[in-house]
């Protein structure tokens, strides 16, 4: 057996896709402030989203970032609007579309039940809050299948810096070179993880271009190829 544990990457990596959920978020947010002030629902959506491009040249790869009370802060701030009363309630809109309107991946079920049924360590090391991330899992009802949760929240850094990944190992007792890394994005999972001297796996189910990097990785085209090539690793 060459790989002991398995993290995988939430977002995009367990259920899809987190663009158009995203979207719908941010609608969702700006009706509300619209029905709260009168102000355009898109305008209202956009500041939103303005927020987080505020945020993220602030604090780039502090978890903070993806606080969406603090989009919403930052995005009425810009635009003249008190975000007092209302920024706490936009994040709660925003994250319940969000959490509404997943699907999960073909085959993610099966396959955490089959690692565990194993006793292969899993873990899900993912780039965003801790609550947020602990609801989404179990809105997808893997709560009890999916291992410890590791997120750049708890690490104190977003992947692709190493923080996330030595706590991720720690938690699970492994050690980096026996642990293999699958998700979608190939900056913070694949290189963060090759990096750190893990194994990786890209789920590439955008069939995007498949760069060079120093190091060979895997790649599979959907959850349900990433499962069959898991399978042989973990000699399931
Ligand atoms: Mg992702």
């Amino acid at each position: 057996m060459t790989i002991k544990a398995v993290l995988f990457d939430l977002d995009d990596t367990l259920y899809g896709d987190f663009k158009s959920c995203d979207k719908l978020g941010l609608m969702a947010a700006g009706e509300y402030l619209s029905k709260e002030i009168g102000i355009d629902a898109k305008k209202a959506a956009d500041a939103m989203n303005n927020g987080r491009e505020l945020l993220r040249k602030h604090c780039p790869y502090e978890p903070e970032m993806h606080n969406r009370t603090l989009f919403a802060k930052w995005g009425l701030e810009a635009i003249g609007v008190n975000p007092f009363k209302y920024a706490q309630n936009m994040n709660d809109i925003y994250w319940n579309t969000v959490i509404d309107n997943m699907v999960i991946h073909n085959g993610v079920e099966k396959l955490l039940t089959e690692l565990k049924n194993a006793n292969i360590p899993v873990g899900i090391c993912t780039n965003m809050l801790a609550d947020v991330q602990m609801k989404k899992l179990c809105k997808l009802g893997l709560e009890d299948i999916c291992g410890i949760l590791i997120s750049s929240e708890d690490a104190g850094r977003d992947k692709p810096h190493a923080p996330i990944f030595d706590l991720a190992c720690k938690k699970l007792n492994v050690s980096p070179k026996q642990t293999l890394m699958v998700g979608d994005s190939i900056k913070h999972d694949i290189k963060g993880a090759l990096d750190f001297n893990m194994q990786a796996m890209w789920l590439n189910w955008k069939g995007e271009a498949i760069p060079e990097l120093d190091k060979p990785f895997y790649v599979a085209d959907n959850f349900e190829h990433a499962a069959k090539q898991i399978h042989t690793l973990c000699d399931l």
